[in-house]
């Protein structure tokens, strides 16, 4: 070790050397230039003595004030100056994976180097980081997944967890694991930061930590307000469809009339941008790429389009960003001067009473709203139209509700249960705020029933291969059974189409044209089969570069056809970290023509999400044992049905909206449900087999009983072993 304090010590007097080198060049004398006009400089010595005397300290302050560019530089910086800089490692958390990327490629550039010297960045399945790197952007998905491996971050000597105030699960769900550890690792500095001033709450979960507020240097006077009051702007506001004719119109004026500068679109989520986005196209002006530069920005988009939104346009043509709440915080775009603000996002809401998840556009908070309309006027006077009435305004909470206490628990108890951290409900009662105890319950229930926690709370074998895969257990549970049973193409189109938004597309104008068209891939009373048909025609037609014809024609998303061609990709990159599948990927397809595995694959996956058809002389009803009767969205193909020659639907989804609705089904059969449907207790595998087998005699054909027997064997064993 003294060998290595020695090396480390050289390698800090040169980390010094480079710095100070940078810093005296031009460049980097511009640089420093334009950091130190940011308000986070002017609190620099502030923040760096109240981390040297406190264990955590919080810092808040409005967005684009340099918190995430600065704070961990200083940090950085301050070592390096006192020649230690070797010793640190800082680590830096962001809630999304493409913030995690863009901050680190900007914090690089400022210190005048590439990736991977001193700056590195990693998010799931990428990442830049180098021998030297000591400070580190990720995903907070990625250092949770480290405390798997690192329980005390050995080596680790700063956290900054960043964007606090979005409250997301995964932050709350760290913040309880990082104040467990602080005692066990007393020289370890923990640092939040936050772009609201509610920051007591996390002041007062952490002890009386110090808080330190940066003073907002920003104009307020140059800067103006619109609200849609008129009865016209009303209108349009029927709340599924955003006023789509007003936005058009507003940014067909703002281009033709106004002064130069970006403008950032404030949407719903995915479907809306991607509708608004084909609309757009469609204008003469809008649609015009020598005027208009035309970019989406939203959570899954890959980091080569993500780099063209921070790209200034060339002269006389308008930038224009549709984005999701994604550009709330998180993303700061410096030549924005108009922001058009819809005042909605997509959240998920859970009602724990009835187990249901609700997945709803609603409209923001009074904090959303502010931090929307700061996002104009950064370098010049900005404009913020705000696409509601006043009186909407008014009805808005102030915060939003944090995530975990309006979404289904199950991956976070998995979680909680692979970091070993013992009782799930007691580890959930420290959070900052607890979510309700059932819900909490229901997550227990539902783990237990799909086999991934045994009867006393403990993973199972099935339990930890899922939290090997970072997505919905349903989902790592399809993949699982994909990869063992050969049948792994057509799962990893499905697994991919249930992460991006529904590829159908509806237009309200042309509802029944575009459900015939997605009829025509229907495939046994699946929608899950008809995504796959029309994922493999997209692919064939893709070969001779109409892709996007194909889509058009069929009422197809081009963007989501292309998001599950690249989420494939990643599953199946998942699925060789598991050790499921060999790195080749050679031998996992042997049965994938095979649409009844697949099928019994859906079934494993959706348990207990299933409904029984009952049919009476025109048509059928549904029922599922909880709700009682249930409905089918209009586009499923199965609602287009008068018979479905099968007992059951397995579904993806259930919705209540005003009564319950199922998204996403596929028919199966007795024997499947029997067979793929529930778990397997361990160590009773052949006492279930058994039991099957009675059944099956009684529902299948001997011959095709004894093959799914034999899979079923296989797999039990495979994933016992
Ligand atoms: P905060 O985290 O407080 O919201 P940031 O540290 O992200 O603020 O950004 C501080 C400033 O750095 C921004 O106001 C912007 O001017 C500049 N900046 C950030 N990211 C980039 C980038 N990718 N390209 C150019 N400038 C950037
Ligand atoms: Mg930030």
């Amino acid at each position: 070790t003294a060998v290595m304090e020695k090396i480390l010590l050289r390698r800090s007097s040169l980390l010094r050397d480079q710095q100070q080198a940078w810093q005296e060049s031009l460049e980097g004398r511009e640089m420093l230039e334009f950091r130190q006009n940011l308000p986070a400089y002017k609190e620099k010595d502030t923040i760096l003595i109240a981390i040297l005397q406190n264990q955590v300290v919080i810092i808040s302050g409005e967005t684009g004030c340099g918190k995430t560019t600065q704070i961990p530089q200083f940090i950085l910086e301050s070592e390096i100056d006192s020649a230690r800089g070797a010793f640190c490692s800082i680590i830096c958390t962001q809630p999304r994976r493409i913030s995690a990327i863009s901050v680190s490629e900007r914090v690089a550039s400022e210190r005048g180097e590439k990736l991977g010297e001193s700056v590195g960045y990693k998010v799931r399945l990428e990442g830049i980081k180098g021998r030297d790197t000591r400070l580190l952007f990720c995903t907070t998905g990625i250092l949770l997944r480290r405390l798997l491996v690192d329980r005390n971050l050995k080596g680790v000597t700063h956290v900054i967890v960043d964007e606090i105030h979005e409250r997301g699960m995964n932050e709350d769900f760290l913040l309880i694991v990082l104040k467990d550890l602080l005692p066990r690792r007393p020289e370890l500095k923990l640092i939040l930061m936050s772009a609201t001033l509610d920051a007591e709450l996390f002041s007062s979960y952490f002890d009386g930590a110090p808080l330190i507020h940066i003073p907002d240097a920003l104009r307020a006077a140059d800067f103006k307000d619109f609200s849609r009051q008129t009865q016209e702007s009303l209108s349009c506001w029927n709340p599924d469809c955003i006023g789509f004719n007003l936005i058009e119109y507003l940014l067909s004026y703002i281009c033709e009339n106004e002064r130069p500068g970006a403008v950032l679109v404030f949407m719903t989520g995915w479907d809306d941008i991607s509708s608004l986005k084909d609309k757009l196209q469609a204008h003469p002006i809008l649609g015009d790429p020598s005027r208009v530069l035309l970019l989406t920005c939203h959570g899954s988009m890959a980091s080569s389009e993500q780099k063209l939104i921070f790209e200034e346009p060339e002269d006389g043509v308008r930038k224009i960003v549709l984005t999701t709440n994604i550009a709330e915080t998180s993303i700061t775009i410096n030549d924005v001067v108009f922001v058009l603000d819809c005042g909605k996002a997509k959240e998920t809401s859970y009602d724990a009473l009835n187990n249901t998840p609700c997945l709803l556009p609603s409209w923001v908070s009074k904090v959303s709203t502010q931090q929307r309309r700061g996002r104009a006027g950064r370098v010049q006077p900005g404009e913020c139209h705000h696409l509601y009435p006043r009186c909407v305004y008014d009805a808005f909470t102030e915060y939003q509700l944090p995530e975990i206490l309006r979404t289904p628990l199950q991956s976070l108890c998995l979680q909680i249960k692979s970091l070993k951290l013992g009782s799930i409900s007691e580890f959930l009662s420290r959070a900052l705020q607890s979510p309700k105890l059932l819900a909490v319950q229901n997550a227990i229930e539902y783990l237990k029933v799909i086999g991934a926690l045994d009867e006393n709370e403990n993973l199972t074998v099935l339990g930890r291969y899922l939290t090997m895969l970072p997505m919905e257990p349903k989902l790592g549970k399809m993949l699982i059974l994909g990869a063992i049973l050969n049948c792994l193409d057509p799962v990893l189109t499905i697994v991919a189409g249930l992460s991006v938004r529904d590829p159908f597309l509806t237009p309200l104008d042309k509802k029944d044209l575009a459900e015939a068209a997605k009829l025509q891939f229907s495939h046994d009373h699946s929608d899950h089969l008809a995504l796959v048909r029309a994922y493999e025609g997209w692919k064939e037609a893709e070969k001779d570069l109409a892709g996007y014809d194909y889509c058009w024609k069929n009422f197809l998303s081009a963007q989501s056809m292309k998001a599950i061609d690249s989420l494939r990709e990643e599953f199946l990159s998942l699925l060789k970290d598991t050790g499921l599948i060999d790195s080749y990927a050679t031998s996992c397809n042997g049965w994938s023509y095979d649409q009844h595995l697949s099928r019994a694959v859906i079934c494993y996956g959706l348990y207990p999400g299933i409904c029984s058809v009952v049919h009476n002389e025109k048509s059928f009803s549904l029922k599922t044992m909880e709700d009682g009767p249930v409905l089918l969205y209009s586009n499923s193909v199965n609602a287009r049905e008068s018979r479905i020659p099968y007992p059951w639907l397995v579904f993806n989804e259930k919705i209540k909206v005003n009564s319950v609705f199922l998204r996403d089904s596929t028919a199966v059969s007795d024997s499947v449900l029997l067979l793929f449907g529930g778990s397997i207790s361990r160590g009773d595998v052949d006492g279930h087999l058994k039991m099957l087998g009675g059944y099956l005699e009684f529902f299948m054909q001997p011959a095709i009983a004894e093959k799914y027997l034999s899979l079923r064997r296989e797999f039990d064993e495979l994933i016992q072993n």
